[in-house]
């Protein structure tokens, strides 16, 4: 589809965070506006911390129509926002803010739908889940499977144990766990740093694998991270991070603009963006 050139009626979307400048947001919205032919545009505005109301006032003056939010504003939009969908109330962050025509403020949290719509992509149905880590992600993705009515039980490991009962409170059959319930479950998700960049290590000791344990890591860079490439050693099912991104953007996309956008322009968007991105810091 053709998207109309930039003109006085373009629409405005955007994300404000700190810092911004190596976002794969904008590459991956002004794709899915592109393909789907949508006179809007995407831009990545770099907000210090305790600008959250400020940006939020700017937004609305400018005529902006809506925005995502990340580090390190979540929380603070939270408490902004005029009206709040569910599962951001019950974790507190806001990712994505529509902004009304008649002035008014719509907040709600995309990452653990985002999450669970990755899973499908991959034939992955949740039931016996094993999560590890417990931080602002974790916790996104505890909430929505607890929303699944296939989950049947969510073990939390965490090296924080107190971290870990707060958040398994989130999911509907949330508790804390060890690393002896990955035995009878069959679905793993990372959600630590671990494995992230060049960082060495496993979040779970990988003699646990097994060809009928899916494996999910949230962590993108890289794609392939050492988790997910033990999990394919045995022949288990894996599903990676990009996913993740790429359909809580779909479903951002899908509240700004009421159309939801097919999910694989935004996922070649995002592998195309993080090549460019990882080419330019590589020495020549
Ligand atoms: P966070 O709030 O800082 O939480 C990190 C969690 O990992 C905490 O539970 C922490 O344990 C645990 N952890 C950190 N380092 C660890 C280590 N060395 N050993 C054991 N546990 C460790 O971070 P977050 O925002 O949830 O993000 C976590 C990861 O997810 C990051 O790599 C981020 O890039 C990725 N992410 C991906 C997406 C996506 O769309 N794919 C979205 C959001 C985040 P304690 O509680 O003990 O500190």
């Amino acid at each position: 589809m053709t998207q109309p050139a930039i003109s006085g009626s373009t629409r405005v979307a955007a994300v404000i965070g700190s810092p911004v400048s190596h976002s794969l947001s904008p590459a991956i919205h002004n794709a899915a506006f592109a393909a789907s032919g949508l006179d809007w545009r995407f831009l990545a505005f770099d907000v210090a911390p305790g600008g959250a109301a400020a940006a939020l006032a700017a937004m609305r003056s400018l005529g902006i129509d809506g925005f995502a939010v990340t580090m390190p504003h979540k929380e603070a939009i939270a408490e902004l926002v005029d009206e709040i969908e569910p599962a951001a109330a019950a974790l507190g962050s806001v990712n994505t803010v529509v902004l009304r025509s008649d002035g008014s403020t719509f907040g709600a949290s995309t990452d653990g739908a985002g999450f669970v719509a990755s899973l499908a992509d991959a034939a992955v149905v949740p039931r016996r889940v094993v999560v590890v880590g417990a931080g602002g992600a974790a916790r996104s993705i505890l909430d929505a499977l607890g929303r699944c009515e296939s989950v049947e039980d969510v073990a939390v490991i965490n090296r924080t144990a107190a971290t870990a009962e707060r958040a398994a409170a989130l999911c509907r059959v949330g508790r804390v766990g060890d690393q002896t319930d990955l035995d009878g479950a069959d679905l793993l998700i990372n959600t630590t740093p671990i494995g992230m960049g060049a960082s060495a290590g496993m979040p779970i000791d990988i003699a646990s694998l097994r060809a009928d344990l899916a494996v999910a890591d949230i962590v993108y860079h890289p794609l392939d991270t050492p988790l997910l490439l033990a999990a394919r050693q045995v022949g288990a099912v894996t599903v990676d991070g990009l996913g993740m991104l790429v359909h809580q953007a779909c479903l951002q996309q899908e509240l700004w603009t009421g159309a939801r956008p097919a999910a694989e322009p935004l996922r070649r968007a995002a592998e195309a963006e993080r090549f460019a991105s990882e080419s330019n810091r590589s020495p020549r």
